[in-house]
């Protein structure tokens, strides 16, 4: 694979062209959400400067261009996740709204007093609550796989939790906070094994990691636009046909029906069963251009650049007295996760950001794993295609400063 341009990609981000705090923009939080190129952006501004329209009802000209293009992003995302038809995607807002849509159709219908729902320690709050909640109101049990000090799931555990009475198995491919990179495949072969249905959360995966839902046959995969260079507010639910027809409908409305009356409504065919309401077109259509630019680049070369970037900060950062690291499993995406003794990572972030650099501070919505290793949050820096090893110096510059002061 050819390596990458990193002008001529950086080029395609406008963002990252300014000073903060009168320094370079140097942006490493990219976990929480990646910035947008050109392509994404245009996108928007084409489809409200010139297709605006409801979708799917319209007969007119503009109607018409807007649900085609509504329906060629599905397209495109049946592709890049190889799922066999493109009926079995749903649009809905991010990775928490399809798992909520899971939990709550999936769940309440299947989910009886006794059963089991398996997740994992390291699972962010959108895989944790929408089970708990379905898990009390169905009076199921919520099982946690546990996870080493390293940060890695223990799959010999997660193996002999698995039994006839574990319905569904829910856990992250690719951790937000530590970065692991979870054995999947393994874990969706376990379960089948009992019959269990498996949701993988996709969220950190899409960009750096391939995602073949034919290869790894999960069941369900959910994923956010925003964490793959495309728009906020669009996300996926995949699933099997033969699940999601099985399923009742997440939320009642416009387009999710065949027929309505006062006494009785029918069903939509899959997707729209489960797209109730105007979605949010303009999103979803520059979510296309988002695909595109990764596919164009190629996730291989996204990766491996990604995880030079995370190397070489290794490297450095290790190299700091009195720091202690979270997340260091074999298998990572680019994130490092880390504290100092006797620093706080709040102040960490605020030097950091007073010389440009963009790194977050807090628990990143994994409070359970926080706890799990008995601390509140970690700094986090993450990386993106993007990103250069001048900015990962000037991190370590700074940082350098953090330790003068506080240290
Ligand atoms: N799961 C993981 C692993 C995530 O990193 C995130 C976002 N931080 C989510 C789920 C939730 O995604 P969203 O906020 O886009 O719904």
């Amino acid at each position: 694979s050819t390596p990458i341009n990193i002008k001529e990609i950086r080029d395609q981000f406008p963002v990252l062209d300014q000073l903060v705090n009168n320094k370079p923009l140097a942006y490493f939080d990219n976990a929480a959400t990646t910035q947008k190129p050109k392509q994404v952006i245009d996108s928007l501004d084409h489809y409200y400067g010139r297709d605006n329209s409801n979708i799917h009802r319209g007969i007119h000209t503009l109607a018409e261009r807007a649900t085609s293009a509504f329906e060629d992003t599905r397209e495109a995302v049946r592709n890049f996740i190889n799922a066999p038809e493109k009926e079995e995607i749903i649009f809905t807002k991010g990775t928490t709204d399809s798992i909520n849509l899971l939990a709550s159709s999936y769940g309440r219908k299947y989910l009886k007093e006794g059963d089991e729902v398996i997740i994992s320690a390291m699972e962010h709050h959108s895989n944790i609550v929408p089970w708990q909640l379905i898990c009390e109101e169905k009076s199921a049990k919520l099982r946690i796989i546990p996870v080493n000090d390293k940060g890695e799931m223990d799959f010999e555990a997660y193996k002999s939790m698995l039994s006839d009475k574990v319905k569904i198995v829910s856990v992250v491919y690719a951790s937000n906070s530590l970065g692991t990179i979870n054995p999947v495949k393994e874990i969706i072969d376990e379960a089948h094994k009992y019959e269990a249905i498996v949701m993988i959360d996709g969220a950190q995966a899409a960009s750096h990691l391939p995602l073949d839902v034919q290869a790894l046959n999960c069941d369900f995969l959910a994923f956010s636009g925003h964490k793959m260079y495309g728009p906020t507010g669009v996300g996926i639910l995949y699933g099997k046909r033969e699940l999601l027809e099985a399923m009742p409908p997440y939320q009642g409305g416009g387009e999710m029906i065949s027929e309505v009356t006062f006494e009785k409504s029918s069903w939509n065919d899959i997707p729209y069963k489960f797209e109730a309401g105007t979605p949010n077109i303009a999103d979803v259509v520059a979510l296309k251009e988002a695909i595109a630019f990764v596919d164009k680049v190629g996730k291989e070369n996204i990766i491996r650049h990604e995880m030079e970037l995370h190397d070489y900060a290794m490297e450095k950062i290790s190299k700091f007295e009195n720091i202690k690291f979270y997340g260091t499993a074999a298998e990572k995406v680019g994130v490092i996760s880390f504290l100092f003794d006797n620093i706080h990572p709040f102040d960490i972030g605020q030097m950091l950001d007073s010389a440009g650099v963009a790194v977050r501070t807090g628990h990143h919505c994994t409070q359970p794993l926080m706890d799990l290793f008995n601390i509140e949050g970690t700094v986090r820096a993450s990386f993106a295609v993007y990103n250069t090893k001048e900015e990962v110096d000037a991190m370590i510059a700074s940082l350098e400063k953090v330790v003068k002061i506080f240290g």
